[in-house]
């Protein structure tokens, strides 16, 4: 159970822990990006650190085929402009999020990249609590809340 922030090399959080709620994952189960995952290996309670992930270990590089053309009918009137970020819906129901690059007539130029992706990743953490997982969240590959027993 770790606390984090994110920032990609000028000091601006892009991504971070709300107080008092911590991220719990599995450790060993591709939960978070490799290269957080290999840096936190062994940390105990308490333990704090920054570790910088490279673009490789992190989000991957940029793909310049994952731009891709689209008519607009398929936004069905909801209002978009070059720059929009919003989560799209694929034809096997998988949410995706995409980027809007631009829009030429009809024609729209979407970005299927994670918005991370190509970026050096700067991580500050702070190791919350370690625990053993239980044979639960081994058998379904993620942690569970122990104070909640919904779940994905
Ligand atoms: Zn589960």
């Amino acid at each position: 159970t770790l606390e984090y922030s994110l920032h990609l090399g000028d000091g601006v959080i892009v991504d971070k822990s709300e107080p008092g709620e911590p991220l719990t994952y599995l450790q060993g189960f591709d939960q978070i990006v490799p290269g957080l995952e290999a840096a936190l290996e062994g940390l105990e309670k308490g333990a704090t650190k920054s570790v910088t992930v490279s673009a490789e270990e992190g989000y991957g590089e940029r793909d310049e085929d994952a731009l891709q053309e689209v008519g607009i009918a398929e936004f069905e009137g909801q209002p978009i402009k070059a720059g929009d970020e919003l989560l799209a819906t694929d034809e096997d129901g998988e949410v995706m999020p995409i980027r809007i690059v631009k829009i030429d007539g009809d024609n729209v130029t979407i970005d299927l990249n994670h918005p991370l992706a190509g970026k050096t990743l700067h991580f500050s953490i702070e190791v919350k609590d370690v625990r053993a997982a239980t044979e639960a969240e081994l058998e379904h590959g993620h942690a569970h809340d122990p104070h909640d027993h919904h779940h994905h």
